[in-house]
Formats: structure tokens, C-alpha cells, sequence
């Protein structure tokens, strides 16, 4: 069986549904997961933002207008009456769950109930389409098997039995369509995969179900090797390993969320990129073959925050490592990029909800710098550290100001960090150093 998953572009208007149901439509069983139509996650979140701020006229003048593009869409795409009856029904009652949260109290799980509504959407309407066009499809609500263990690890023994159990139980099918992102907790409770976690659904699926390939179909013709909105010049690449594609997602390649290619590698499940638009085009093929050495990609990762530890007690202060580390284990923080001196310690973190406390606990001991709006540029090829082009990177980095840099912590990434303001230049001038 395959897996497909379709993000927000491409089933985001009439047209592209048209070009999804035409992908689909030949080739065997396959699991389709489907994002929300563009724009409505987003929408969705600063619902939940006017929620908290206690907006409620701006709420429902959002919701009006999504209410009207919803419509529209299914005028459009149905025309028999009996399902457009069904579809709109389906909205008017996702709608009016929307507009009676907004007389709620915030919480996270009112959050998570809100954000999960673009899938439900999506999914309710696409299987409709595909119902009209004659394809034997049929919509399995991912709640029935997809959940996350206490750790927000993709639970797979109780995904696997579960997706096997439903599948088994119900007529066969051509197409079982799934809404990517949501989930249930450890307690039963709606949560998701973070942003983007679409990527992520299709690829646990992918390997709980031994998938021969898991595709992720979006607005471009593959992996570039820059970020193509800040960038120009910027080139597909044909094949990454599974190790260059988690370093370039983790460190901010938005085309795949950061734990996309985690669940496949083990089974060496090809992970093929392809764009909705534009289906001839080769796309990208992820596994784990290595192809060619050095610079492949750059990718860039925001909201970084550095701290600089400097050891009270100066030379020779050893354990001072183990008392920093074993505070970021404390508040579970990870720690992204890290360099050393005699005296001090500069690091980096993505997740700032426990600064404040991690900041004091450092301070009891050394001294503590902070600087926001940091950005870690990351260069990103299988074993570039040892590729003779790469040492000649040093030579472009006059030009710009590095706060820190990491090299060979692994074989395949060097990583830089930069103030935010200083990204767009650092992206433009390394890419232009090495790929033009
Ligand atoms: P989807 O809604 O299909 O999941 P996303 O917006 O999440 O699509 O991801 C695709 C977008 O990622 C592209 O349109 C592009 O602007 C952006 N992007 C950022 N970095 C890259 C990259 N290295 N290669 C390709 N696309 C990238
Ligand atoms: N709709 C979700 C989001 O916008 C999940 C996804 O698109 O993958 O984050
Ligand atoms: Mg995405």
C-alpha cells in the first residue's frame, strides 16, 4: 500500500482537489492523508488568540468570512444535491461548534479541539468529492487510531492495532482517506503533531502499515537547496538520505516537519516529495542511499535563543558541565548547538518556556548572558566536514557576523548562528558562495 499526503495548497481550492483526485485515481490501495484547505489552520489559531484576548466580535467576523469561502468551495466542487445537503450540513455543525467556543474559557484543549476543525473539514469534504466522481472511498477518522504516548511519541503498537482493526472491519476500499495533525493523547484527550504535523501522520502510518512508500504531495516540485521564499536560485534536489532530510527539517526546512523521515527510516520506507501542481515533475526521493559528499542544502531555524554560562570559579572547574546539562535535563529543554572554552559555555535553545527558571538555577553558580532573536543557518551534505570544497566556507564568513559555530559535531551539518536581522544576508551569501 502507499501513503499520500496532500498539504494545504493542494487542497486548497476546486482545482487542485480536481489534480489530487486525478493523482489518486489509478494505482492500487493507498491511505491518502489530507491537511486543512491553505490558510484555515492559521485562521483557526488566531481564533483560539481571540478566545484568550476575549475578542469575541473579531472572532466571528473571522468565522463569518470562513464560513462564506467553505460554501463556496463546495458549490463549486459538488453538484449533486444529495452530498452538497450532507457536506453543508457537516459545516453548519463545525461552524457552530467554532462560534460556541467562543464563549468559552481558554484552555489548551479548547486550542487543540479548534485547530483539529480544518481536517475534520477537509476530509469530509474531499472523501464527498471522490464519492461523487464514482471512487470506492471511504474516510477513516484518524482519533479511532492515531494517538501520542506521555513522551508525545507516535504510539505505534496501539496505531497499528488499531488502523488494522478498522480497516479490516469495514468494506475494502480503494482510497481510505485520513486527516493528518490530529490525534489523541495519553489520556484520551485532542492534541496534534505541532504545526505542519501532516507530514508526520503520513509517514507513522507509513510504517505501522509497512507502506512501500510514503509521498508528501505540496506547492513545490520537491526539496530545494535553499529556502526558495528568501532565496533566489534555489534548485530541487533529487535524492537526500534519510539523515540529510531529518538535519535540513529539524533545523527549519519548512517543506517537511522536523520529525517526518523518524518513523520510515528504520524500515527504509522511500519518502518521495512530489508537487500537486505539477505531477511529472521528478520531486525529491529520500532513503537511506548516499548520494555524492559535501554543501547540499542550507536550511534556516528561528526564535533562537542563546546563552552564554561563564563558570564563576574561571579555570579548571570541572563538573561545571554536568551542573549546566543536568538543569536543561531538569525542564526537559533540549539543547540545539553548544561550544566551549576554558571558562564558559555558549548554547543554543529552541524552546524558551523554561528560560526564566533555568536562567536563575544558572545564575546560582555563573555568570548568564541571554540574547533573543538568534538564528541557527544550518549547511547541511553527507559527510561535508570532510569535503575539500568546505574549509573555503570560511572565507565567505568574513562577510558576515557568526555568533557561534558548530563543526563536526556530526559529519553531515555545520551550523551557524546568527542575529535574525543578519539571516536573510547569511542565507543569500553562503548560497551564492556555494552553489553559484
Ligand atoms: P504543505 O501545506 O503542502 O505542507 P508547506 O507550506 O508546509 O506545504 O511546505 C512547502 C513550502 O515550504 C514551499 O512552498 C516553500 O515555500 C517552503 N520551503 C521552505 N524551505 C524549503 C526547501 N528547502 N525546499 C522546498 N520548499 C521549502
Ligand atoms: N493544518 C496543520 C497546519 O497548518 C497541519 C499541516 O498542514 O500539516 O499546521
Ligand atoms: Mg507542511
Amino acid at each position: 500500500m502507499l501513503v499520500l499526503k496532500f498539504g494545504g495548497t493542494s487542497v486548497g481550492s476546486v482545482e487542485n482537489m480536481t489534480n489530487v483526485k486525478n493523482i489518486i485515481k489509478s494505482g492500487g490501495k493507498k491511505v491518502v492523508v489530507l491537511s486543512a484547505m491553505s490558510g484555515t489552520t492559521n485562521i483557526l489559531v488566531a481564533l483560539s488568540e481571540n478566545i484568550r484576548n476575549g475578542e469575541v466580535a473579531e472572532g466571528n467576523k473571522t468565522l463569518d468570512a470562513l464560513y462564506i469561502k467553505y460554501n463556496e468551495t463546495i458549490n463549486e466542487l459538488l453538484n449533486q444535491s444529495d452530498l452538497k445537503q450532507e457536506v453543508g450540513n457537516y459545516i453548519d455543525g463545525v461552524f457552530d461548534f467554532l462560534r460556541s467556543c467562543l464563549k468559552e474559557t481558554y484552555s489548551e484543549l479548547l486550542y487543540n479541539n479548534i485547530v483539529s476543525q480544518g481536517e475534520f473539514l477537509s476530509t469530509f469534504i474531499f472523501s464527498r468529492f471522490l464519492i461523487q466522481e464514482g471512487m470506492n472511498a471511504c474516510l477513516l477518522p484518524a482519533l479511532d487510531f492515531m494517538r501520542i504516548d506521555r513522551n508525545k511519541e507516535p504510539d505505534n503498537f496501539y496505531i497499528r492495532q488499531n488502523l488494522n482493526r478498522i480497516i479490516d472491519g469495514i468494506p475494502p476500499a480503494d482510497i481510505y482517506i485520513t486527516q493528518g495533525f490530529i490525534c489523541l493523547d495519553a489520556d484520551g484527550e485532542m492534541s496534534n503533531l505541532e504545526r505542519g504535523g501532516s507530514d508526520y501522520t503520513a509517514t507513522i502510518i507509513g510504517s505501522v502499515i509497512n507502506a512501500e512508500e510514503v509521498q508528501i504531495w505540496t506547492d513545490i516540485d520537491g526539496f530545494h537547496n535553499n529556502d526558495p521564499r528568501f532565496v533566489e536560485n534555489t534548485h530541487a534536489i533529487s535524492d537526500l538520505s534519510y539523515d540529510e532530510a531529518a538535519e535540513l527539517a529539524y533545523f527549519g526546512a519548512k517543506i517537511l516537519h522536523p520529525q517526518t523521515v523518524m518513523p520510515v527510516r528504520k524500515f527504509d520506507i522511500p519518502v518521495r516529495l512530489k508537487n500537486t501542481m505539477s505531477p511529472e515533475s521528478y520531486g525529491t526521493l529520500i532513503t537511506s542511499k548516499i548520494h555524492g559528499e559535501g554543501i547540499k542544502a542550507i536550511a534556516a531555524k528561528d526564535a533562537i535563543t542563546a546563552i552564554k554560562i561563564k563558570s564563576a570559579r574561571m579555570l579548571n572547574a570541572h563538573g561545571f558541565l554536568k551542573k549546566v546539562f543536568e538543569i536543561f535535563e531538569k525542564y526537559e529543554t533540549p539543547i540545539d548547538m553548544i561550544t566551549t572554552s576554558e571558562i564558559a559555555i555558549s548554547l543554543t535553545i529552541d524552546d524558551d518556556s523554561h528560560l526564566e527558571s533555568i536562567v536563575e538555577e544558572l545564575k546560582k553558580f555563573a555568570l548568564v548572558e541571554v540574547d533573543n532573536n538568534q538564528s541557527i543557518v544550518c549547511l547541511v551534505g553527507h559527510s561535508i566536514i570532510f569535503h575539500e570544497d568546505t574549509h573555503k566556507l570560511f572565507q565567505v564568513l568574513q562577510d558576515v557576523n557568526v555568533r557561534m559555530i558548530s563543526y563536526g559535531g556530526s559529519n553531515n551539518n555545520i551550523s551557524l548562528l546568527v542575529h535574525s536581522d543578519d539571516k536573510l544576508e547569511t542565507l543569500r551569501k553562503v548560497h551564492n558562495y556555494v552553489f553559484n
